[in-house]
């Protein structure tokens, strides 16, 4: 590892973020983005606010949990605190799916334990369970599944083994006892239950990510890469460009590699779903699962998400424990773009603290990335003049060793995603002057979007793009950078230069 190279920069780069951020506390610069769900935790105290400056790239919607003025509410603050912190964030919805669940209780919750008979029943009652029987809003359940079958309920805390299925009823006996509350999710071990994805409540909340214009729609449980670009299409049809983010969650998606790679290629980003994709196929594994899923999201130039029970604990404790520390630091040694935090941030009791301590981790692992890992991973020749910039670019960068930066003029982010496929210790500057791209940019690792217009009349665009970023402190005159532009301004994919240049 080029040790000494690494921490040069990094400590010119934690100078430069101090001297020159007046708004943002000083943070040494981080390359995995931090994906913060908001909840009622994070409703009061300008509590987002605080989470942008703690270092929360992404927020998620929830479109599960609270109805739409709550979204409305929380989009419109982000906007504000990101423009009074000068900060780009970007939103994403997360539509709620085909998730199956149980319906409701008589006295909200139960508690079974080992040994006790209780039968879930689609025809029962929605609000009327008890210590016997619940009922579930899937009405095919009873003819999928059979005897000997394990359901499990509550992200897998509560484990019901089938004995026999009469009528609607799907009777069980309880192996893993513990309480059972409204409404929580029930999986198949070896998944096989699914309903279509895009409910007509998900057809509804496309509606809303486009009037709230989410960088990012996220699809629950998809079935197939048409499933995601039927979302693509539902949201082209409201004029609205968003990302899409396919959630990885079933198990049959995993267990058939062409599937997943279809998935992969039909999203802009990958879900390591891993509350209920480890329900569905067990944490042993989910182990593997998460490493394949980060490489080949990588490797299909898409950007991937860890998600979920990440720093589980906090949500009770102000710290995190070292086996959640690891497991976030070895995504992020896996190569993951973004890591997510769930309920941790949305009902914990401490969210500030959570970002906080992602970021500490997030820093610390990506010490443990070596830029020269850079492999080509069988690329060995491009169809396209700016896919190769881009790699040319990031070659320069790890092997030239008195340039401090790269800067990516983009219309679309092309460029700089495909750069940031491939570890690099220097920062990747995007500017673009459209907003929606500098949005999406705040998922890949490595790249920082800023949002940037070029006026003929200033001069060339070099070195309107430099002092751009010298004024706004991300670099300083002297500093030899490396940037990429095309010909013609406001052109997709019309990348074709690369130079060198010290910052006057
Ligand atoms: P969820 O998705 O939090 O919406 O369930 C993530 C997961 O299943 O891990
Ligand atoms: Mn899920």
């Amino acid at each position: 590892m080029a040790v000494t190279l690494t921490q040069n920069r990094r400590q010119k780069m934690t100078m430069q973020q101090k001297k020159t951020d007046n708004k943002m506390p000083a943070a040494p610069l981080r390359r995995t983005k931090i994906l913060a769900t908001l909840g009622p935790a994070t409703d009061d105290d300008h509590k987002i606010r605080q989470l942008i400056s703690a270092g929360a790239n992404i927020f998620r919607l929830n479109f599960s949990h609270g109805d739409a003025d709550d979204h409305r509410l929380r989009a419109k603050l982000i906007r504000q605190y990101a423009d009074e912190l000068d900060a780009t964030v970007a939103i994403l919805g997360d539509l709620q799916g085909p998730k199956i669940r149980i319906a409701r209780f008589e006295q909200d919750s139960i508690v079974l334990k080992e040994g006790d008979l209780f039968t879930l029943d689609t025809q029962y009652d929605k609000t009327a369970g008890n210590q016997q029987i619940v009922g579930v809003d899937y009405p095919p359940l009873a003819a999928q599944v059979g005897p000997a079958d394990h359901l499990l309920l509550d992200d897998g805390r509560v484990v019901l083994i089938v004995d026999s299925v009469e009528g609607s009823a799907v009777k069980c006996h309880v192996s893993i006892g513990g309480k059972l509350s409204n409404n929580k999710g029930l999986n198949r071990l070896g998944g096989g239950l699914a309903a279509d994805a895009l409910t007509p409540k998900d057809k509804q909340d496309i509606k809303l990510a486009a009037e709230l214009r989410c960088d990012y729609v996220a699809v629950s449980f998809p079935g197939s890469a048409d499933d995601l670009e039927q979302a693509r299409q539902l949201l082209h049809n409201e004029g609205c460009v968003a990302g899409i983010v396919a959630k990885i969650e079933r198990a049959e998606t995993v267990h058939d590699l062409d599937l997943l790679e279809s998935m992969i290629i039909a999203s802009d980003a990958v879900m390591v779903a891993r509350g209920d994709l480890g329900v569905e196929i067990g944490d042993a594994e989910l182990i593997g699962v998460q490493k394949h899923m980060i490489l080949r999201a990588r490797q299909l130039n898409r950007c991937v998400i860890t998600a979920t029970q990440m720093m589980e604990s906090m949500i009770e404790n102000p710290m995190p424990t070292r086996a959640e520390v690891f497991d976030v630091a070895n995504a992020i040694i896996d190569g993951t773009d973004a890591v997510m935090l769930s309920a941790e941030t949305a009902a914990g009791k401490h969210p500030v603290a959570a970002v906080e301590a992602m970021a500490r981790t997030c820093i610390g692992a990506e010490k443990q990335v070596s830029a020269n890992d850079i492999n080509f991973q069988g690329v060995l020749s491009f169809d396209r003049i700016d896919q190769s910039i881009a790699m040319a670019a990031i070659y320069a960068a790890n092997h030239t060793k008195s340039v401090s930066a790269i800067v990516c003029l983009t219309e679309s982010g092309s460029t700089p995603l495909w750069m940031s496929r491939y570890t690099s210790e220097l920062p990747i500057y995007a500017l673009s002057p459209n907003h929606g791209s500098c949005g999406r940019m705040c998922m890949m690792s490595g790249v920082h979007p800023h949002e940037f217009r070029h006026h003929e009349a200033d001069g060339d665009i070099e070195t309107c793009a430099i002092k751009e970023l010298v004024n706004i402190g991300k670099i300083n005159s002297g500093d030899k950078v490396i940037i990429t532009h095309g010909d013609v301004v406001g052109q997709h994919g019309g990348t074709n230069t690369l130079r060198i240049i010290t910052a006057s």
